[in-house]
């Protein structure tokens, strides 16, 4: 299926030409059809399957159909789609995504979030907007003070939904949900659909069309994934030593705390390993620089918090690394999606310490695989090496020996170190 099979407009078309996508991705094969005949969707796809378009066009398509004249516009702060996002960075990159796609179209939209000024929203807001993508909390701060009206609302896309509900969002979108036309379409996306958001799926979808396009939790069959055992407080020179030896460049890191990824980000930097920090602490102006340079190349690491990395969106990344593991092991699968998009390969390197063998073991539940392990010559785990499937207990586990290891090749990450019966003996690791 070709995107001219698709029933798009010129415009769009020529659009998406100009982007350089040669076919449509599974999701929005799936997806388009159906929201361009009105009905409502739920569709599991993760971030990386194409899954911005697979709604912005199709929204695109039918705001363009339905014409009203720009002069009905005029001082109408009344959008008519609204998609709900649960953080600024993918609130600035969707609407970033409707205006590369929008280029030829007369549809004007608007990225409504915190942490930066409410009157250049509402200026626009003011001028008229077709399509208003928001994260929940400004948006309900400009509903309050009457700058929106959300009475023409004939779309609202609830994106990236599990990640909303994680952050608590839920009564917020059922405060925004209460000032939209009860007669709307709705299309809910969403990596995992876990009870709450099933729950969610119920009350605002009618009849929908179910769309799947990856396994459930799966993370993406492209990134190659792999963990290498070190000490905690040797994790920040092996990763180092990562940088150096391997000739990474444009290299996301995930810490779990924000001033852990500010402290890493500094040390790299001290090194010579050019880096910027984004989490929910910095101004919006810093995390914009911070990916802006990141995007180009400037920086060779970006250290994020899971919350501030939603949304990144980088052609090609070729690298993440948790420098610490979730302890939500779906955010694992969140933080690997940033990698392997679209047709491109990644790699997700964790470097685990054994303090965080729980996590890994949930880690390796939620996505049925073991993970290949290795050492890092050089940053052999003193005692206690990591055990995936179940913690050790009593006596201190005798130091293991390293000889199988290997040695990182340039360019590369370090081979495995696989997971022998021996290595089993020792560190206590049960084989599935
Ligand atoms: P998303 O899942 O929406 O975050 O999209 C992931 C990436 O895929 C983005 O960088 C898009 O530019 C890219 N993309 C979306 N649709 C296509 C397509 N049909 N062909 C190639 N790349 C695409």
């Amino acid at each position: 299926m070709q995107f001219t099979d698709l029933g798009l407009s010129a415009g769009i078309l020529r659009a998406i030409v100009e982007q350089g996508y040669d076919t449509p991705t599974p999701i929005q094969r799936e997806a388009i059809p159906h929201v361009l005949a009105g009905s409502d969707l739920e569709a599991m796809a993760q971030t990386g399957t194409g899954k911005t378009a697979a709604f912005v066009l199709p929204i695109l398509q039918r705001l363009t159909n339905q014409g009203d004249s720009p002069l009905e516009r005029v001082s109408r702060n009344r959008p008519r789609a609204l998609i709900l996002v649960p953080t600024r960075e993918l609130a600035a990159q969707v609407q970033e995504s409707i205006r590369t796609y929008g280029k030829h179209v007369p549809i004007r939209s608007l990225a409504v979030f915190g942490g930066v000024g409410m009157q250049p929203q509402v200026q626009v807001l003011r001028r008229g907007v077709d399509i208003v993508v928001a994260t929940p909390g400004r948006l309900l701060d400009h509903l309050t003070q009457r700058t929106i009206d959300l009475g023409a609302v004939a779309t609202l896309v609830l994106d990236e939904a599990d990640r909303m509900l994680d952050m608590g969002f839920i009564r917020d979108i059922r405060k925004i949900i209460e000032r939209l036309p009860k007669q709307r379409q709705n299309l809910m996306f969403s990596a995992t659909f876990a009870s709450e958001v099933r729950e969610l799926a119920h009350t605002v979808l009618r009849n929908p069309v179910m769309v799947e396009v990856a396994r459930r939790n799966s993370p993406t069959e492209l990134v190659t994934q792999s963990v290498i055992r070190v000490d905690k407080e040797r994790k920040r020179d092996a990763l180092l030593h990562l940088f150096e030896n391997h000739g990474w460049h444009q290299t996301l890191v995930f810490t779990r705390t924000k001033h852990g990824a500010d402290a890493l980000a500094r040390k790299l930097d001290q090194a010579g390993v050019r880096s910027a920090a984004i989490h929910g602490d910095k101004t919006q102006g810093a995390r914009t620089r911070a990916l802006a340079d990141f995007k180009a190349g400037k920086l060779a690491a970006l250290v994020a918090t899971d919350i501030a990395a939603r949304g990144i969106d980088i052609d090609q990344l070729p690298r993440v690394v948790n420098y610490e593991l979730p302890n939500v092991p779906e955010d694992y699968v969140h933080r690997i999606g940033r990698t392997g998009r679209a047709g491109s390969e990644g790699e997700a390197l964790s470097l685990v310490s054994h303090d965080e063998r729980i996590q890994l073991r949930d880690i390796e539940r939620l996505i049925k695989r073991d993970l290949q392990t290795s050492i890092l010559p050089g940053f052999e785990p003193s005692a206690n090496p990591v055990s995936a499937s179940a913690p050790s207990r009593g006596k201190p586990q005798p130091r293991r020996t390293e000889g199988r290891s290997s040695t990182p090749s340039r360019g590369g990450p370090p081979r495995p170190a696989g997971k022998s019966p021996s290595a089993s003996h020792h560190s206590g690791q049960r084989h599935r």
